[in-house]
């Protein structure tokens, strides 16, 4: 078969929920035994998120190649239990650089280079790459932002020739919108739908299906006004109702018929009868009441959940398989520091310091550190806070709190965690860590091994620091494993600490390669850690 194309537009705001939609729509087809990809398309001009702010960006989502890309990337990966590579993510930046190498290089034989058709033609050929790259027979392709920006002009319009370049029979757009809820008269409404909708035509883009976002029942005629206007089929408009359960939308959607209208235009048949058991039960099991155990996230960008998104989920995906309700608390690094107290963390069953860069609210986390270490309080460290795991240890071996990262202090007598040396003489900062997947092995009879069970794994890394060899026989004599390490043995990949319940650090960042169904074993082994010491604190009344 060709491969089919289903394109993603935004209307009238962003953030309600357009990836979470692609990746759910992506869910349903793979479902009916098709081999699925989706891609990011980002208007902006940084070349890649790696070098932006968590503050402006939320995660940066890191995938097998190395890839530093949008969060939505993780959305796509976890709900399609997919893993997608660099060809999948593409932006303004990414598109400019290459057209303009490409000039300089003479490639345009003194042509004029014009956003059309050159800038469209890079972007057309960057989407057809994913289905080269991936092997996808279908391709989902998302475009940030909404429609009426200026930045995303060009990738509308490589959208929109994509229909005839392609064929009708294997383009499909859908439209995500927001129907706003007008409070005084307790209705919802249809008109910014009507306006975006208007907005993308005068593009050329018609699109063949409306998903109505909403955080209310939206009503059949309602959907009715919506298809009307829009000019689309009353089965193509889909209200979507805002779900507090996030796993729970391609359930939404299958039971909207979404799936079987999309593959009817695309002119495909089902392989398969979709099976949605485990999606089911891992909704029931969301919406049970479980026991909740509180584990502390101690960060520096906490204000915005969006920025630990992976780790969350990590988190919710491990608790949901062991039982427990995880409620997150998000405690401010800085604010921790400040307040030269543990009260902050006094109510946590569990710590995770998450991964970082930069020195603001280092003390405050290598306090969390600290107080996990003393108090025997089960911590996971991921990246940085691994190496803030390795700094505090330190500190406590060498008694001397002046060891630290020489990302933080330069001069310190103890280097514990130090510069790679293939990051020396680096001065671009993008792109140029040591970034994707890397093998480690797993030493025998530790809570790592035990965790995966397993000899050795590949896990995703972004990170320019590494434990400083020096200090490994010092750090063993006083307790701590290197429970994990790259094949040559030379660089540390996990580090833990003996007689303590679960005080366990990775250089790489696990949260990456989690999934609803199959929660990564370290976040499990964290979890039921929790779990099991919790349980033994609380013992019954007549003892
Ligand atoms: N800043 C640290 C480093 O570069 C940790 C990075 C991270 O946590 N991803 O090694």
């Amino acid at each position: 078969m060709s491969t089919k194309y289903i394109f993603f537009t935004g209307g009238v705001v962003s953030s309600v929920g357009k990836g979470v939609t692609a990746a759910a729509i992506g869910r349903l087809l793979k479902e009916r035994g098709f081999k699925v990809a989706v891609q990011k398309l980002d208007p902006y001009i940084n070349v890649d998120p790696g070098t932006m702010s968590p503050y402006q960006h939320g995660e940066v989502f890191v995938l097998d190649d190395g890839a530093e890309t949008d969060l939505d990337l993780g959305h796509y990966e976890r709900f399609i239990d997919v893993r997608l590579n660099r060809v999948c993510n593409v932006t303004t930046g990414q598109v400019y650089a290459e057209v303009i190498s490409k000039e300089r290089h003479g490639d345009f034989l003194g042509g004029t280079i014009q956003v059309i058709p050159h800038i469209t033609n890079e972007i057309k050929r960057r989407i057809a790459a994913v289905a080269k790259s991936t092997g996808a027979e279908i391709v989902l392709v998302e475009v940030g932002g909404t429609v009426g920006d200026i930045e995303s002009l060009p990738f509308l319009e490589a959208l929109r020739q994509l229909r005839s370049d392609f064929g009708r029979d294997d383009t499909f757009y859908v439209h995500v919108t927001w129907l706003p809820y007008i409070k005084a008269t307790g209705e919802l409404k249809t008109k910014p739908t009507q306006h975006s909708v208007r907005e993308l035509r005068s593009i050329g883009i018609s699109p063949d299906m409306i998903v109505a976002r909403s955080d209310y029942p939206v009503d059949a005629g309602l959907a009715e006004k919506i298809a009307q206007f829009c000019d689309v089929e009353k089965r193509a408009v889909v209200p979507m109702v805002t779900t507090e359960v996030l796993y729970e939308v391609p359930l939404l959607l299958e039971e909207k018929h979404v799936a079987e209208y999309i593959l009817e235009k695309l002119k495909l048949s089902p392989r398969l009868v979709p099976d949605w058991s485990e999606w089911r039960r891992l909704v029931a099991e969301v919406r049970r009441p479980r026991p909740s155990i509180k584990i502390a996230l101690v960060g520096k960008y906490v204000e915005l959940h969006d920025a630990y998104i992976s780790v969350r989920e990590a988190l919710k995906h491990a608790a949901l398989h062991i039982g427990v309700d995880v409620d997150i608390q998000w405690i401010h690094s800085t604010e921790l520091e400040r307040s030269h107290s543990d009260s902050m963390l006094q109510e946590a069953n569990g710590i995770i310091v998450p991964g970082g860069f930069g020195s603001r609210g280092i003390e405050g986390k290598i306090m969390a550190a600290r107080y996990a270490r003393s108090h025997n309080i089960p911590y996971l460290g991921l990246c940085l806070g691994m190496q803030l795991m390795v700094v505090e240890f330190a500190r406590y071996i060498f008694q001397n709190e002046r060891a630290n990262s020489t990302e933080f202090d330069q001069s310190t007598p103890y280097p514990v965690i130090d510069l790679m040396p293939d990051q020396q003489n680096i001065t671009d900062m993008g792109g140029t860590m040591r970034l994707g997947l890397y093998p480690c092995v797993l030493q025998p009879g530790t809570i790592a091994q035990h965790a995966y069970n397993t000899e050795q794994v590949e896990e995703r890394h972004r990170h320019r620091f590494e434990f400083n060899n020096q200090f490994r026989s010092r750090f063993q004599e006083h307790g701590m494993k290197f429970s994990g390490l790259s094949p040559d043995g030379k660089l540390v990949e996990i580090a833990e600490l003996e007689n303590h319940p679960f005080m366990v650090g990775t250089q790489f960042h696990p949260e990456f390669l989690s999934r609803p169904n199959r929660p990564h074993p370290l976040f499990m082994a964290f979890v039921s850690a929790v779990w099991q010491k919790l349980q033994t604190n609380i013992r019954p009344l007549d003892e």
